[in-house]
Parts: structure tokens; C-alpha cells; sequence
């Protein structure tokens, strides 16, 4: 089964087309940032070992991240096509996807760099709403839902802006993003499976492009 990987900055739009993508390829949706925040709003061990990275716009640590995952795949009964979005953000957590695909005789199929210029994600990360139900995005700008603070896709009144979604803390993740996620562009296209996707139009013309791209 395809195992895709979505990498690229904070506000590239990788939840929202992870998000379509996984409806209509029946794959799963693995968002470690999805994992982390439903542990911190349940207070599981996990939320609360990685509140303060979060909050503060850094990486969770490698081994708290591979466990999640791990974890995470480990629920699944039948081995699934899965979208990772916004995992792996290290060359550690790379590294161990690798050898976890391994040992079960599988492997990355495609990675999917999202591109988009910092200008504007800082912008577009300021505007973003997010479903606390459903996890949907929606965007005040680009992508407003139908009815102010409602989601289109679950109809609860859950729409909320995400704490590290403020700009010192977007511009702390960007500066990460660049330092040590951006090397995995480099992994993985030492591997022949990397793919670049501009990000910068509007949503279902990017859905298009993504799917010509796996
Ligand atoms: P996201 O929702 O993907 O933007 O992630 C939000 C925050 O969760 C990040 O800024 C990190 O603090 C943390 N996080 C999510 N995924 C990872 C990961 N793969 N490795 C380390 N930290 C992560």
C-alpha cells in the first residue's frame, strides 16, 4: 500500500489536501500536529510532554514524535494507504519511518515537497481557522466557511485559531522548518522519490496537481 509523505512549511495548505486527499483514496491521515493537539486537549502523557514545544513554535522531540506514530499505525488492522502530514520533520524521524517501513518489507512511495515563499505564509498562516471537532481547515481570506465560526464539513460552531498560529511563533516554526526539516528535501531526493508541488493557488487546482503527482 502507498505510503506518501507531505513535507513543506507551516500554512503550504498540507492538512488541506491531506485532508482531501484521504476521503477520496480511502488512505489514512496521519498528522502528528493533528495527534499532538487531540492529546493535549485529552491530557494524555503525550499533550502534556509536548505542550511547551508547541507552544513555543519547536520541534517535539524525535522519540515522543516515532512512538506517536508507531503507535498510531499499530491501531490499524489491515495495512493502509497512509498520507504522513508534517512527519517526518527531522532526519531522525526520516531515518526512523525507514526502518520501520523496512521491517515490515515496506517503504516511502513519494514525498511531496509543498512550495511556498515565506512572504506569504506568515500571512496565510494568521488567517487560518481550524474545526476543533473535525480538525477542517478554513482560511478567513481564502477559504472562508459558509457561516462565520461553523464548520462546512461537521456543522459545529468549533472554529478556532490555533495558539502557535500567532506570527512570533510562525515565524520561530519557519526558522525551524528551514534549519532542520529542509535537509529532508536532500534525503529524500538522494532516494528518487521526491516530488515539488507549488503551493501558492488556490485549493482545488493544487488538488489537481497532487494528484498528477503521485
Ligand atoms: P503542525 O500541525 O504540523 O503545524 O504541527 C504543530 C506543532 O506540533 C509543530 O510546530 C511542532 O511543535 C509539533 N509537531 C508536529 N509534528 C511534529 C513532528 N513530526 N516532529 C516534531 N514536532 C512536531
Amino acid at each position: 500500500m502507498a505510503k506518501w509523505v507531505f513535507l513543506g512549511p507551516p500554512g503550504a495548505g498540507k492538512g488541506t489536501q491531506a485532508r482531501r486527499l484521504s476521503i477520496e483514496r480511502q488512505a489514512l491521515h496521519l498528522s502528528t500536529g493533528d495527534l499532538l493537539r487531540e492529546g493535549m486537549e485529552a491530557g494524555s502523557e503525550v499533550g502534556q510532554q509536548a505542550r511547551s514545544f508547541m507552544e513555543a513554535g519547536e520541534l517535539v522531540p524525535d522519540d515522543v514524535i516515532l512512538d506517536l506514530v508507531f503507535w498510531r499505525l499499530g491501531q490499524e488492522e489491515k495495512d493502509p494507504d497512509v498520507i504522513f502530514d508534517g512527519f517526518p520533520r527531522t532526519v531522525g524521524q526520516a531515518e526512523g519511518l525507514d526502518q520501520r517501513l523496512m521491517e515490515v518489507g515496506d517503504a516511502v512511495t513519494r514525498v511531496i515537497e509543498f512550495t511556498l515563499a515565506d512572504d506569504l505564509i506568515v500571512n496565510r498562516v494568521a488567517g487560518r481557522l481550524i474545526c476543533r471537532k473535525c480538525g477542517a481547515n478554513f482560511h478567513r481570506d481564502f477559504l472562508p466557511p459558509k457561516r462565520v465560526g461553523v464548520c462546512n464539513q461537521c456543522g459545529s460552531a468549533a472554529l478556532y485559531q490555533r495558539d502557535d498560529d500567532r506570527p512570533e511563533a510562525v515565524r520561530r516554526r519557519l526558522e525551524v522548518y528551514h534549519e532542520t526539516t529542509e535537509p529532508l528535501h536532500t534525503y529524500y531526493e538522494r532516494q528518487g522519490k521526491l516530488v515539488q508541488l507549488a503551493a501558492d493557488d488556490d485549493v482545488d487546482v493544487i488538488f489537481g496537481r497532487l494528484k498528477a503527482c503521485l
